[in-house]
């Protein structure tokens, strides 16, 4: 077995590669870029290497830097986790010259299943149905147009180089063909510089059933068994599950049967994924199932299938990478419950989910659930902050119990007692989602989350008494039993003795203002000002525990949603945001609207810099000196107040 391995990633995956690494006492070499020097995965690993700046181009995708970095760390073996070089042949091949193991596929295997078009080619050789459509080299607008009224509208135009569910296009009128064809190879050129489209039929009612396979050097191939990622939003997977819900003897037996012949037909060893798209239109029937693509690497979701096989896959990568044969045999893998994963990210349902950023000022996840079993994948700590740079995701939620529907209840459990304040986020988004009648159902399909969006992505607005709570927790009241004056404990106050005070909140674009008198008994009235405002809230301090205060804001948690209030006018400090010095950063969160000066251009004093819209107007951020701008913030960014938007180089650098 490996003495050391290289983890050449980030994030969450980085630090799951490492926790299995230290169990089967391999020590880990973590490799990082300027944006991650105190990233969770540098402290996780047993050393670490600083690969190169922010921009993954020059950091997590730079092979032969970190090739380099594992041969002077005398690393035996590379674990390239998902995402970055997980699936370039190129770079399994420099690491196998260099005389290191890459503990995954072969060259060889991702390069048969790289190009979705040439991978379904293979499939229908080797006997394996795929999705009907043209799968052929042409690619002129007139044969393509041709075809697409053969398969016969609606028809979805795929990148043949695709990942992520970017390249795609659906398209359900002949006349719009062209157009959308168009669309799809710019798309596809500038995501994967590569412009070749497939067209396939546009599946009815489509379910997403995957099959985790697993090869040995030996030509051994198992399954273990399938996972139903069909809730998903813009063809990306947003909750996931194991066993899929519905699945039948007859099905189950017809999919896996076919995941285990696509990776025998290309001498598969290693953990893959086999991704079919279901018709269920009429339940699941073993001949309205087709192969869309082979995922060659460890997937994102691949903690159902470890909680519902007790296998941990990352520990048979390693194995089976080493030399070793396949722990188990196909008899010996056996189903147990329900697994769930919520996929937790900066993001903002209610703004179209525009991704964000921000630090992570409190950052809580529940331990325990009653009757589940609870995992929690994260590469952050509170503190930490989610960058512009990589993925936004924050964490994986992913709980297991002994049925569907009992699962389903701690997902939705687990997703309330979730806490998280600092940056935007999807939880409120995802605990909808979990409680939706419909996903409740098992009858998922992939349209099930934009059929249901408006009602998922509804934002409550903070009910009266919580803006209560928070002015009271904003006054920094506290309970003393003995002090005459409940605002005495607080130096500030303390010269000065009235039983009221008044507290400004800001939410939104409101402002409300709350006067506080405090009781002997240490309770607290707190009554809003204004209009029809005439309701007295009769509070305690230590009523409500789910609270966190972080520099100029306060959240209060309420189920799985969260209710930011800010303590200071946010439009009186954007006029301060110019003097912070080598930074510049967001006043408040919002939306960086227009980006005017890019990275190395000289600014002078009062230029415009980037405009950012918040509290529906638009605010021009401008240089608070002469000088150079080292970083700027990206346009349609979503941001959070504190978020860096421009950093300048070092005078004289
Ligand atoms: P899954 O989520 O099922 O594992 P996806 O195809 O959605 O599969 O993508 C998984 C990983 O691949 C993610 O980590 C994502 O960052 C990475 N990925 C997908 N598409 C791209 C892309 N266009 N560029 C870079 N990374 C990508
Ligand atoms: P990616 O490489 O981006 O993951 P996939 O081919 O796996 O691309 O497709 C991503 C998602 O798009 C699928 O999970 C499915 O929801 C949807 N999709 C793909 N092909 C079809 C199809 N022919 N009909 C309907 N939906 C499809
Ligand atoms: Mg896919």
């Amino acid at each position: 077995m490996f003495k050391k391995v290289l983890i050449a990633n980030r994030g969450e995956i980085a630090v799951r590669i490492m926790r299995t690494c230290a169990r089967m006492g391999i020590s880990t070499v973590a490799i990082y870029s300027d944006a991650d020097a105190r990233a969770l995965h540098v402290a996780t690993a047993d050393e670490a290497v600083h690969i190169g700046g922010a921009a993954a181009a020059g950091s997590y995708l730079d092979g032969d830097r970190i090739i380099a970095a594992a041969k002077a760390a005398g690393a035996e073996a590379i674990h390239p986790g998902y995402g970055f070089l997980s699936e370039n042949p190129d770079f399994v091949e420099a690491v196998e010259r260099s005389g290191l193991v890459f503990i995954g596929p072969s060259a060889k295997a991702i390069r048969a299943m790289g190009h979705k078009d040439a991978a379904k080619r293979l499939m229908e050789k080797a006997g394996v149905p795929v999705v009907p459509g043209y799968h052929g080299e042409a690619q002129e607008v007139v044969v393509l147009a041709t075809k697409a009224r053969e398969i016969g509208y609606p028809v979805l135009i795929k990148a043949r180089a695709g990942g992520g569910g970017k390249g795609m296009r659906r398209v359900d009128d002949p006349d719009q063909f062209a157009d959308a064809l168009a669309a799809a190879k710019r798309e596809a050129k500038a995501a994967f510089g590569d412009a070749q489209v497939l067209v396939e039929k546009w599946i009815e009612k489509p379910r997403h059933i995957e099959v985790q396979v697993f090869g040995d050097r030996h030509g051994n191939v198992v399954h273990l068994f399938e996972r139903d990622c069909s809730a998903q939003r813009r063809h990306q997977k947003v909750i996931e599950e194991a066993p899929a819900p519905g699945m039948t003897v007859a099905m189950r037996a017809a999919m896996t049967q076919a995941a285990v012949k696509a990776a025998q037909a290309i001498g598969y060893a290693g953990a893959g994924t086999v991704e079919f798209i279901v018709d269920a239109s009429k339940g699941l029937k073993p001949d309205r199932f087709w192969f869309m693509e082979m995922n060659t690497r460890l997937q994102v979701e691949h903690p159902v299938t470890e909680m519902v096989t007790g296998i941990d896959l990352v520990e048979w990568q390693i194995r089976i990478a080493a030399g070793e044969a396949l722990p188990r045999a196909q008899e010996e893998i056996a189903l147990s419950g329900h697994a769930f994963e919520a996929r937790i990210y900066a993001e903002d349902p209610a703004r179209d989910f525009l991704p964000a950023t921000g630090t992570l000022h409190h950052l809580r996840f529940p331990k325990e659930l009653p009757g589940a079993s609870i995992r929690v994948e994260t590469g952050v700590r509170e503190g930490d902050a989610v960058t512009p740079y990589y993925d936004p995701m924050i964490a994986k939620l992913v709980v297991h119990a002994e049925n569907r529907k009992n699962a389903l209840a701690a997902l939705a459990v687990a997703l309330d007692g979730t806490e998280i304040a600092g940056s935007t986020v999807n939880t409120g988004f995802l605990a909808q989602l979990a409680r939706d009648p419909e996903f409740a159902s098992g009858r998922v399909d992939t349209g099930l989350i934009a059929r249901r969006q408006e009602a998922l992505t509804r934002l409550p607005e903070p009910a009266p008494r919580i803006a209560a709570v928070a002015a009271l927790a904003a006054s920094g009241a506290r309970s003393l039993p003995d002090a005459p004056d409940p605002f005495d404990a607080i130096p500030a106050y303390a010269h000065f003795h009235p039983l009221t005070h008044r507290r400004t909140l800001h939410h939104g674009d409101q402002s409300s203002t709350f006067a506080i008198t405090g009781h002997r008994d240490g309770r607290f009235s707190v009554r809003p000002e204004g209009d029809g405002a005439d309701e007295i809230f009769q509070l305690s301090v230590d009523a409500n525990p789910r609270i966190a205060a972080w520099p100029g804001h306060l959240t209060i948690f309420e189920g799985a949603s969260s209710h930011t209030f800010r303590l200071h006018d946010p439009l009186a400090l954007a006029e301060e945001a110019g003097s912070a010095g080598e930074s510049l950063r967001a006043p408040m969160p919002g939306l960086v609207k227009l980006v005017r000066a890019a990275p190395r251009q000289a600014v002078k004093k009062g230029q415009a810099l980037l405009v950012l819209e918040a509290m529906k107007m638009e605010h021009t951020i401008t240089a608070p000196h002469d000088g150079v701008v080292a970083e700027i913030a990206a346009e349609g960014m979503q941001v959070n107040d504190g978020t860096v938007l421009v950093r300048f180089e070092e005078q004289g650098a």
